[in-house]
Protein backbone atom coordinates (compact mmCIF):
# COMPACT_ATOMS: atom_id res chain seq x y z
CA UNK A 1 0.00 0.00 0.00
CA UNK A 2 2.08 2.53 -1.02
CA UNK A 3 0.49 5.88 0.95
CA UNK A 4 2.17 9.44 1.48
CA UNK A 5 1.26 10.41 4.96
CA UNK A 6 1.96 13.58 7.33
CA UNK A 7 5.40 13.00 8.57
CA UNK A 8 4.70 13.00 12.58
CA UNK A 9 8.44 13.39 13.73
CA UNK A 10 8.20 16.88 13.03
CA UNK A 11 6.26 17.49 16.38
CA UNK A 12 7.92 16.58 20.04
CA UNK A 13 8.01 13.13 21.40
CA UNK A 14 4.99 11.99 23.50
CA UNK A 15 6.74 9.72 25.66
CA UNK A 16 4.61 7.72 27.99
CA UNK A 17 7.29 6.33 29.99
CA UNK A 18 7.50 9.90 31.71
CA UNK A 19 4.40 9.99 33.23
CA UNK A 20 5.15 13.99 34.44
CA UNK A 21 5.86 15.11 30.44
CA UNK A 22 3.42 12.97 29.01
CA UNK A 23 0.50 14.91 30.73
CA UNK A 24 2.28 18.03 30.44
CA UNK A 25 2.82 17.70 26.91
CA UNK A 26 -0.78 16.74 26.48
CA UNK A 27 -1.92 19.76 28.75
CA UNK A 28 0.33 22.19 26.68
CA UNK A 29 -1.27 20.61 23.08
CA UNK A 30 -4.76 21.35 24.67
CA UNK A 31 -3.64 24.54 25.82
CA UNK A 32 -2.54 25.61 22.44
CA UNK A 33 -5.75 25.16 21.25
CA UNK A 34 -7.62 26.84 23.40
CA UNK A 35 -5.23 29.93 23.49
CA UNK A 36 -5.38 30.03 19.24
CA UNK A 37 -8.26 28.94 18.69
CA UNK A 38 -8.53 31.54 16.43
CA UNK A 39 -6.10 30.67 14.40
CA UNK A 40 -6.86 27.13 13.76
CA UNK A 41 -9.48 27.78 11.74
CA UNK A 42 -8.04 26.34 8.81
CA UNK A 43 -7.23 22.88 11.28
CA UNK A 44 -10.53 23.13 12.00
CA UNK A 45 -12.34 23.17 8.39
CA UNK A 46 -9.75 19.86 7.59
CA UNK A 47 -11.63 18.15 10.62
CA UNK A 48 -14.97 16.98 8.66
CA UNK A 49 -13.23 15.37 5.94
CA UNK A 50 -10.58 13.63 8.30
CA UNK A 51 -14.11 12.12 10.51
CA UNK A 52 -15.61 11.12 7.21
CA UNK A 53 -12.55 9.10 6.40
CA UNK A 54 -12.83 7.16 9.23
CA UNK A 55 -16.47 6.57 8.91
CA UNK A 56 -15.92 5.35 5.76
CA UNK A 57 -13.28 2.86 6.75
CA UNK A 58 -14.30 1.72 10.21
CA UNK A 59 -17.54 -0.56 9.25
CA UNK A 60 -14.99 -2.09 6.36
CA UNK A 61 -12.33 -2.57 8.50
CA UNK A 62 -14.23 -3.85 11.41
CA UNK A 63 -16.24 -6.48 9.38
CA UNK A 64 -12.45 -8.08 8.70
CA UNK A 65 -11.21 -7.68 11.99
CA UNK A 66 -14.71 -9.47 13.52
CA UNK A 67 -13.84 -12.38 11.43
CA UNK A 68 -10.14 -12.70 12.10
CA UNK A 69 -9.88 -11.52 15.50
CA UNK A 70 -11.94 -13.64 18.25
CA UNK A 71 -9.26 -16.52 16.55
CA UNK A 72 -6.19 -14.97 17.17
CA UNK A 73 -3.54 -16.96 19.44
CA UNK A 74 -1.02 -13.61 19.19
CA UNK A 75 -3.35 -10.35 19.94
CA UNK A 76 -1.58 -7.29 18.72
CA UNK A 77 -3.19 -4.75 20.90
CA UNK A 78 -0.37 -3.94 23.42
CA UNK A 79 -0.36 -0.93 26.09
CA UNK A 80 2.55 0.32 24.29
CA UNK A 81 0.73 0.43 20.95
CA UNK A 82 -2.31 2.10 23.02
CA UNK A 83 -0.30 5.32 23.70
CA UNK A 84 -0.99 8.15 21.47
CA UNK A 85 1.98 10.34 20.06
CA UNK A 86 2.08 14.51 19.45
CA UNK A 87 0.46 14.30 16.24
CA UNK A 88 -2.46 12.32 17.19
CA UNK A 89 -3.37 14.10 20.34
CA UNK A 90 -3.90 17.33 17.76
CA UNK A 91 -6.40 15.24 15.70
CA UNK A 92 -8.44 13.76 18.83
CA UNK A 93 -8.30 17.91 19.76
CA UNK A 94 -9.15 19.34 16.08
CA UNK A 95 -11.83 16.73 15.68
CA UNK A 96 -13.34 17.65 19.55
CA UNK A 97 -12.90 14.65 21.26
CA UNK A 98 -11.66 13.88 24.65
CA UNK A 99 -8.32 12.33 25.62
CA UNK A 100 -8.93 9.32 26.47
CA UNK A 101 -7.79 8.47 30.42
CA UNK A 102 -4.80 7.05 29.68
CA UNK A 103 -3.30 4.53 32.78
CA UNK A 104 0.32 5.08 31.99
CA UNK A 105 1.08 2.76 35.36
CA UNK A 106 1.00 -0.51 33.53
CA UNK A 107 2.77 -3.49 31.73
CA UNK A 108 3.56 -1.90 28.22
CA UNK A 109 4.14 -5.25 26.85
CA UNK A 110 0.25 -6.49 28.09
CA UNK A 111 -2.76 -6.61 26.47
CA UNK A 112 -3.95 -2.71 26.16
CA UNK A 113 -6.28 -1.20 28.95
CA UNK A 114 -8.56 0.02 25.97
CA UNK A 115 -9.40 -4.02 24.87
CA UNK A 116 -12.91 -4.72 25.97
CA UNK A 117 -14.70 -8.28 25.35
CA UNK A 118 -15.71 -6.80 22.09
CA UNK A 119 -12.29 -5.67 20.95
CA UNK A 120 -10.79 -1.50 21.22
CA UNK A 121 -13.54 0.02 23.45
CA UNK A 122 -12.65 3.56 21.81
CA UNK A 123 -14.35 4.65 19.08
CA UNK A 124 -11.53 4.35 15.77
CA UNK A 125 -10.89 8.31 15.83
CA UNK A 126 -9.84 8.59 19.53
CA UNK A 127 -7.20 5.51 19.07
CA UNK A 128 -3.64 6.50 18.16
CA UNK A 129 -3.20 6.41 14.57
CA UNK A 130 -1.00 3.10 13.89
CA UNK A 131 -4.21 1.41 15.62
CA UNK A 132 -5.80 1.78 12.50
CA UNK A 133 -2.84 1.40 9.88
CA UNK A 134 -1.87 -2.47 11.37
CA UNK A 135 -2.78 -5.10 9.10
CA UNK A 136 -1.28 -8.37 10.47
CA UNK A 137 -0.73 -11.23 7.93
CA UNK A 138 -3.96 -13.01 8.45
CA UNK A 139 -6.21 -9.87 8.14
CA UNK A 140 -4.74 -9.18 4.68
CA UNK A 141 -5.13 -12.69 3.56
CA UNK A 142 -8.53 -11.49 4.41
CA UNK A 143 -8.31 -8.52 2.58
CA UNK A 144 -7.00 -9.77 -0.61
CA UNK A 145 -9.19 -13.13 -1.31
CA UNK A 146 -12.24 -10.67 -1.13
CA UNK A 147 -13.72 -9.47 -3.76
CA UNK A 148 -11.33 -7.09 -5.81
CA UNK A 149 -13.75 -3.96 -5.96
CA UNK A 150 -14.05 -4.40 -2.10
CA UNK A 151 -9.91 -4.51 -2.12
CA UNK A 152 -9.65 -1.60 -4.39
CA UNK A 153 -12.22 0.89 -2.57
CA UNK A 154 -10.52 -0.45 0.84
CA UNK A 155 -7.20 1.06 -0.81
CA UNK A 156 -8.89 4.26 -1.82
CA UNK A 157 -10.52 4.86 1.71
CA UNK A 158 -7.56 4.69 3.18
CA UNK A 159 -5.40 6.66 1.01
CA UNK A 160 -8.59 9.17 1.86
CA UNK A 161 -7.89 8.95 5.60
CA UNK A 162 -4.52 9.71 5.24
CA UNK A 163 -4.83 12.61 2.92
CA UNK A 164 -7.11 14.07 5.24
CA UNK A 165 -4.97 13.90 8.17
CA UNK A 166 -1.43 14.58 6.23
CA UNK A 167 -4.03 17.74 5.16
CA UNK A 168 -4.88 18.91 8.68
CA UNK A 169 -1.60 17.84 10.21
CA UNK A 170 0.30 20.11 7.69
CA UNK A 171 -2.30 23.13 8.53
CA UNK A 172 -1.40 22.66 12.28
CA UNK A 173 2.15 22.26 11.88
CA UNK A 174 2.25 25.55 9.90
CA UNK A 175 0.73 27.40 12.81
CA UNK A 176 2.35 25.77 15.18
CA UNK A 177 5.90 26.33 14.25
CA UNK A 178 5.46 29.86 13.27
CA UNK A 179 4.06 30.05 17.15
CA UNK A 180 6.67 28.51 18.16
CA UNK A 181 9.47 30.49 16.77
CA UNK A 182 8.01 33.87 18.01
CA UNK A 183 8.04 32.26 21.26
CA UNK A 184 11.78 31.68 20.65
CA UNK A 185 12.66 35.49 19.08
S1 LIG B 1 -5.30 -7.61 14.07
FE1 LIG B 1 -4.30 -9.56 13.67
S2 LIG B 1 -2.72 -9.77 15.28
FE2 LIG B 1 -4.20 -8.19 15.93
S3 LIG B 1 -5.70 -9.27 17.19
FE3 LIG B 1 -6.51 -9.20 15.09
S4 LIG B 1 -5.82 -11.10 14.15
FE4 LIG B 1 -4.60 -10.80 16.00
S1 LIG C 1 -6.78 -0.65 18.80
FE1 LIG C 1 -7.48 -0.01 20.86
S2 LIG C 1 -7.04 -1.76 22.14
FE2 LIG C 1 -5.77 -1.98 20.31
S3 LIG C 1 -3.81 -1.01 20.78
FE3 LIG C 1 -5.12 0.49 19.79
S4 LIG C 1 -6.07 1.59 21.50
FE4 LIG C 1 -5.31 -0.35 22.32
Amino acid sequence: MAVVGFDTTVFPKLNYKDPEEFWQRIEEIKGFFSHHKGQLDKVFEKAPAFMAAFEKLDPLIQSYTSKVCPYCGTVCCANKFGFPEFADVVGFLALGLEIPSYDLDVDEEAICQFIGEGGCVLPRPQRPYRCTWYFCDPLLVQLEIGPARDYRSFINDLQELSRARGELLESFFQIWKEIQAEKER
